[in-house]
């Protein structure tokens, strides 16, 4: 199957949900690489502001950087919600999709992220006839989930639990839970497209990342704006009692994490590497505890950020254990050259990199 080139008479990529906190940095590292993008937006002032941070980019609007261009779709659930979208563009980076942890009945997020992912490959299928590749936003929560004791797990493995808990709680599940089954629910759909259109003439590529840290690229005028997982690292970092986490779940709960940069990355590998197609691919890095980001914030010279002190939780207290979920991350590094090694052809970035880049962009919005 034909993988999609920057360079072969500037490649126009779809990217849904442009505006989201993944979906900003996979346009923009599309743009870098020289592919033109449509990203999806639910409405013209939230595609305007993300075209504004673009155009300020450096190199936007020169020879090598691609351009970007927008088309409203409100609603991804939608029937058809896609069809005008996918007409005469070469590839697809669906990452769409809703993520919270705030459903009340589980179908309130499964739903749009099962039509949401269907409908872009009904659409790809009807009206994408340039299409060769469509590369989807999956998650590591779509793969396992913890049992209480460390385990490993790799792309042959998929989260039913979630799955069997949202079912059978309904209303009363964890909204993790709900969100975790959305996400399965939403890839193994993808799985089954696949297996009944065994003639299709383009490919499908998933990307399961964990956690997702990092700058945002996308507009985020406030703190309260951040996305999920931003949410989440800002309220530990940035607020003195690390955001109601108590010090042992500081030291102790050890995760997985990747960069945002590097999940965009990812996705434009993904589309360009013709060996990619077909698989589902983890990208993930080292484990985290809090504990660690804290100190590494904490002990960064000259400190990026200054206006307050940040949380400090119980320094040097971070465990080394291994988390409750461990991704092998091997197909990554095979297919996309990305890994956490050095020498690797890229190297997922580290806590310190991500912890100054991201105090950095707190210390320059005024936060
Ligand atoms: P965001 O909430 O920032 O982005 C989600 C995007 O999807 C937003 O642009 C949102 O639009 C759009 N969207 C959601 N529902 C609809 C809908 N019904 N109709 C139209 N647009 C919709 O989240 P992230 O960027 O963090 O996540 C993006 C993807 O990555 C998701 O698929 C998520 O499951 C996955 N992922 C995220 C991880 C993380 O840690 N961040 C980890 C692993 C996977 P709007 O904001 O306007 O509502």
């Amino acid at each position: 199957m034909p993988a999609v080139q920057p360079s072969s008479s500037s490649s126009l990529v779809l990217v849904t949900g442009a505006t989201g906190y993944i979906a900003a940095w996979v346009a923009r590292c599309l743009l870098v690489h020289g592919y033109d993008v449509r990203g999806t937006v639910r409405s013209t002032s939230k595609g305007q502001q993300l075209l504004e941070i673009f155009q300020k980019l450096t190199g936007y609007g020169g020879p090598k950087f691609g351009k970007f261009d927008l088309v409203i779709v409100e609603d991804i659930a939608k029937e058809g919600a896609f069809d005008e979208a996918v007409k005469g563009v070469d590839a697809v980076e669906h990452v769409a999709s809703p993520f919270h942890f705030d459903a009340d009945d589980p179908n309130d997020i499964i739903e749009p992220a099962v039509k949401g992912t269907v409908g872009i490959l009904q659409s790809v299928s009807k009206f994408g006839e340039k299409v060769k590749r469509v590369v989807i936003t999956s998650s590591c929560g779509a793969i396992s989930v913890a049992n209480g004791k460390p385990v490993t797990f790799d792309e042959t493995n998929w989260n039913d639990v979630s799955v069997k808990q949202a079912r059978e709680q309904g209303k009363k599940a964890l909204g993790v839970t709900k969100y975790r089954a959305s996400k399965t629910l939403a890839e193994k759909a993808v799985w089954d497209f696949v297996s009944a259109n065994p003639s299709l003439l383009w490919d499908i590529v998933t990307i399961n990342p964990p956690f997702v840290f990092g700058p945002t690229t996308n507009h985020v005028p406030s703190p309260e704006n951040l996305g999920t997982s931003a949410t989440d690292w800002y309220k530990t970092l940035m607020t003195q009692d690390a955001g109601g986490k108590s010090l042992e779940f500081l030291a102790t709960k050890r995760f997985c994490w990747i960069d945002v940069r590097d999940v965009g990355e990812a996705h434009v590998r993904a589309l360009a590497k013709e060996e990619a197609g077909g698989n589902r691919i983890i990208i993930s890095t080292e484990p985290f505890c809090w504990q660690e980001f804290l100190d590494i914030a904490n002990s960064l010279t000259p400190s990026p950020y200054t206006k307050h002190p940040l949380a400090r939780g119980n320094p040097g207290a971070g465990s080394s254990a291994e988390p409750l979920c461990i991704y092998k991350a091997d197909r990554a590094k095979e297919l996309l050259g990305m890994s956490n090694e050095e020498g690797a052809d890229w190297k997922y970035k580290t806590k310190e990199e991500t912890t100054r880049d991201t105090l950095a962009e707190f210390a320059a919005k005024g936060w």
